[in-house]
């Protein structure tokens, strides 16, 4: 998969756009007006899902600058909802999101990753 660099402007065929659009199929466990929830295709942890916004945002920096209050408020929303449903709050979870090249970012869609199941060990770069 190629990395991206910078701001590129949104790719309407990137694989997240395509699951938005049920051109490609996931494993959904959250959808609502603001977000989709679906498995991970190559997970890390026992539950590794992925959140992503309805809206066409490259990157966490392009979601954060351009997104509305509302959708800002339903995504992140929705992120604690998909980490409560899984029954991940008593034990815990890491979110996480790769942003750019530097970041490691590979699909240009603005996603969190929500890893669980085990213990992760402390983040560091
Ligand atoms: P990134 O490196 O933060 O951009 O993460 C992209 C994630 O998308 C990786 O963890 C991939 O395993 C995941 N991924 C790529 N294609 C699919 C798919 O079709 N369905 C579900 N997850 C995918």
């Amino acid at each position: 998969m190629t990395r991206i660099t910078g701001l590129p402007p949104y790719d309407p065929q990137n694989i997240f756009a395509r699951i938005l659009r049920g051109e490609i199929p996931c494993k959904r466990v959250h959808e609502d007006e603001f977000a989709l929830a679906f498995h991970d295709i190559n997970p890390q942890t026992p539950v590794h899902v992925l959140v992503i916004p309805k809206g066409a945002y490259v990157s966490h920096a392009d979601f954060s600058a351009h997104a509305s209050d509302a959708e800002v408020a339903g995504f992140w929303r929705a992120v604690g909802r998909v980490a409560r449903d899984l029954g991940l709050e008593s034990a815990g979870y890491r979110i996480l999101s790769n942003m750019g090249e530097d970041g490691g970012q590979e699909v240009p869609h603005f996603h969190v990753h929500i890893f669980g199941g085990r213990r992760v060990g402390r983040m560091v770069p």
